[in-house]
């Protein structure tokens, strides 16, 4: 097939993804809740629909990731992919916040923390649990899933073998509300030791390109730079 790299869906402060496979379409990531038309609308711009759709994956269980999701099952026969640790969250359609690394992320995180709890979502049990390392060629895409926590304990990053990578919440592209960390580290991880070993991963997994959940694609040389300033793995 000829390269075509990941389509970013933007829906504002998150991206979703699509993939285009010799099976069907792949979705990773369905966006903000309340902007499913959106998510609809930039697959039919892409020249998909939800019955062309081979795989949806979900780099891991926030409310701007699955936003579009329950709308999106209704659509599609596709089968949802997560991580075994992420799938409880998802069958139990609750959502939580993950923790801040700064104060201020703290403090945001703890002032949304009651919305959290409050918000519902469509209870959905996936048909495919990722642990690591997971071909996607059943799928009709060159690549694979690798475990990569950090943001989460259960995060995922899609790694194509054509050097493109999704990565979810792994990195960010962007100053990430001002809550600090620079441009690349996220500020909100639930397990901030994992970052390092994950990105490291990713820079030794031939990936050159990256494509954050929030901001836009950026070459593996930023991260490595990033990387190279912070302590070696333990
Ligand atoms: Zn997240």
């Amino acid at each position: 097939m000829p390269y075509s790299p990941p389509i970013r869906i933007s829906f504002g402060i998150v991206n979703a993804y699509l993939l285009s496979g010799t099976e069907g379409d792949v979705l990773i990531d369905t966006g903000l809740p309340g902007l499913a038309a959106r998510l609809l609308r930039a697959m039919k711009h892409a020249g998909t629909s939800p019955d062309r759709l081979a795989l949806i994956i979900l780099t891991h269980v926030h409310f701007d990731h699955i936003g579009g999701l329950s709308v999106l099952q209704c659509q599609t026969a596709a089968p949802i992919l997560v991580h075994r640790l992420e799938a409880p969250l998802l069958e139990s359609g609750s959502i939580s916040l993950p923790a801040g690394r700064t104060p201020l992320a703290r403090l945001m995180m703890g002032a949304g923390a009651p919305f959290a709890r409050r918000m519902r979502f469509a209870a959905i049990v996936p048909d495919i649990i990722a642990d690591d390392d997971l071909s996607l060629q059943p799928f009709g895409i060159d690549g694979r899933i690798l475990h990569t926590p950090g943001h989460t304990r259960s995060s995922i990053s899609v790694l194509l073998n054509t050097g493109d990578a999704v990565i979810g919440d792994l990195c960010q592209n962007g100053w990430g509300f001002g809550m600090g960390l620079g441009r690349i580290v996220p500020p909100l991880a639930d397990v901030p030791e994992a970052l390092a070993a994950s990105w490291d991963r990713l820079l030794q997994s031939g990936a050159k390109r990256l494509y954050p959940g929030h901001g836009m694609p950026f070459a593996i040389e930023t991260l490595r730079a990033i990387r190279g300033k912070l302590a070696p793995t333990p």
